[in-house]
């Protein structure tokens, strides 16, 4: 394999990685029998159910999916005074003007991309990190996540956030994914987090013969940008597309910053 300085960055070793719910569980007394502060004085675990019960209202049906929403810690991506918002089917500021996607939006494309399957998906590529929510929701459900990020900072802060789980299948980029990552190619999946006016030929050409891309793209003609979600499936006869309901992504930028 040629040599790749310093990416995909690996996170953390293959041995220690901890379930992502009960990463690094805390004993509930400290050493004097005092309360452990819990940080964000919540109860994790009951919020994570409850906001799989709304997904499951919302129409969520694949198991997988609604296991790994209910795995992630959303509150460990956002801002110490965002985290009692972190369970809500809500958008939240992650900074430099870009947001972490709903859990809604989230479950329902990766429920798009598994499309019924039972077994995990190969090699998937995401665009736009942000925050770094969406993958590890992935990698769960992924046997290797690559995913990109335009914005330094961000990046920065995805790794961050993701050190603390310790996803050895994650992959981080940094870099414009309007190209892809070639290197990684072919992918079984392509889920985009930004929405620009067309899907980038080299996503198409880097997915795999059967595999299934859902990127937010803006409605053709539409005036103030309305974007809508586009499942395209690649098949030895060729693509097919299906536009799905409207969705609100940020947009989806070229180079990086
Ligand atoms: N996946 C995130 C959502 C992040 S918002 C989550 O888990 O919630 C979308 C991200 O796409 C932003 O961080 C934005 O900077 C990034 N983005 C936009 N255009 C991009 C591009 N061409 N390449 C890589 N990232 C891009």
């Amino acid at each position: 394999m040629k040599q790749r300085p310093s990416f995909p960055a690996r996170l953390g070793p293959k041995a220690e990685a901890p379930k992502l719910g009960a990463a690094r569980a805390a004993p509930a007394t400290g050493a004097a029998g005092m309360p452990r502060p819990q940080g964000f004085g919540m109860d994790s675990a009951a919020h994570r159910q409850r906001l799989v019960q709304l997904l499951q209202k919302q129409g969520v049906r694949d198991s997988a999916v609604l296991t790994a929403m209910g795995s992630v810690e959303r509150h460990r991506f956002v801002d110490s005074a965002l985290v009692n918002q972190a369970y809500e089917d809500t958008s939240l500021p992650i900074g430099l003007g870009q947001t972490i996607s709903k859990p809604g939006v989230v479950s329902r494309m990766i429920e798009l991309l598994l499309n019924g399957r039972t077994g995990k998906l190969g090699r998937v590529l995401e665009i736009g990190t942000g925050c770094g929510y969406q993958a590890a929701v992935l990698s769960l459900l992924a046997e290797e996540v690559y995913s990109i990020e335009r914005l330094r900072g961000l990046h920065d802060k995805a790794r961050e956030n993701l050190r603390h789980f310790r996803l050895p299948n994650v992959h981080l980029l940094f870099g414009d994914g309007m190209v892809g990552f070639p290197h990684g190619a072919p992918y079984a999946a392509i889920i985009a987090a930004a929405g620009g006016e067309a899907v980038p030929q080299a996503w198409v050409d880097q997915l795999a013969v059967g595999g299934r891309l859902v990127a937010p793209v803006v409605r053709d003609g539409s005036q103030g940008g309305a974007q809508a979600l586009l499942v395209l499936d690649k098949t030895s006869a060729g693509v097919r597309q299906t536009l799905l309901e409207a969705v609100h992504f940020v947009p989806l930028k070229s180079g990086i910053a």
